[in-house]
């Protein structure tokens, strides 16, 4: 494993029930790249993400991240493991009945011993940096769909995670909210340094933010590359894709 490798995946298979939905899938991400992972709906995108996070079990020696095999992991690697992932879920709404602050303070006063007006201090931080400097107060009803992902954005990262896992972030957003939402990703990486590896099948995003695209055709990788590779592509599938997205 290079010394600016995230992470490794190599050979991971998957079935349910008999039916295997990932195939020898291997590819790795490298520090401050933004990884997508791409590919129709049920490819199995969602699947990888999971193995990744140890939402499933993983077989030994498959994934590597932050140099160790997640599943050789003790109890308080696991615990160093998870405090160092931010995950932005796909429906990762906010509690009702906490305000946007109170949200995204939440895993700093359950992980931390920080006094309150510290805490106060980095959650108004971290919501200037996804520009939501003035919804502190706010109830997330009061929030656009937009703003929604972007409170949840700045919880994923309240204790600057180095790696961000992003399931599908602009799901239901109109071209405008997406593009703000990606300009903020794009951001974190090159202000925070943080890896982001996110799971997507907007053709916008992917050209407007990816160092690499890993594309998945029923549970195996049938690219890898830069968008501008993936682009020019002869690969049935990927330049199905492309063209569809992009017309
Ligand atoms: P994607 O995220 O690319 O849409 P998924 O990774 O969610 O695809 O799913 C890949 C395939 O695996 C799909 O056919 C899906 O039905 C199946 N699958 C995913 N999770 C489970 C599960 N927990 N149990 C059974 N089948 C599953
Ligand atoms: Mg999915």
């Amino acid at each position: 494993m290079a010394s600016n490798t995230m992470i490794e995946v190599k050979s991971l298979s998957a079935s349910f029930d008999d039916r295997q939905v990932l195939k020898n899938v291997s590819f790795t991400i490298n520090e401050r790249e933004i990884a997508v992972i791409l590919g129709g709906s049920g490819s199995g995108k969602s699947t990888i993400f999971r193995h990744m996070l140890r939402l499933y079990d993983v077989p030994y020696n498959t994934i590597r991240i932050f140099d160790k095999d997640i599943a050789d992991l003790n109890e308080s690697e696991q615990l160093v493991f998870f405090m160092k992932l931010g995950v932005f879920y796909q429906n990762g709404a906010l509690l009702n009945s906490l305000t946007v602050g109170e949200n995204v303070a939440l895993a700093l006063e359950q992980h931390t011993s920080l006094p309150p007006d510290i805490i106060e201090n980095i959650v108004r931080t971290k919501l200037e940096l996804v520009n939501l400097g003035d919804a502190y107060q706010l109830f997330p009803s009061q929030l656009s769909g937009g703003m929604l992902k972007r409170a949840a954005l700045a919880r994923a990262i309240i204790m600057d995670p180095p790696l961000l896992f992003c399931d599908e972030p602009g799901a239901g957003l109109d071209p405008v909210s997406l593009a703000s939402l990606d300009q903020l990703i794009l951001n974190l990486r090159n202000l925070l340094g943080i890896t982001v590896v996110m799971v997507t099948h907007e053709v916008s995003s992917i050209l407007r933010i990816a160092d690499k695209i890993i594309f998945l055709d029923d549970g195996v990788i049938t690219f890898k590359g830069t968008p501008q590779d993936a682009l020019k592509s002869d690969i049935p599938v990927v330049k199905d894709f492309f063209s569809k997205g992009t017309g």
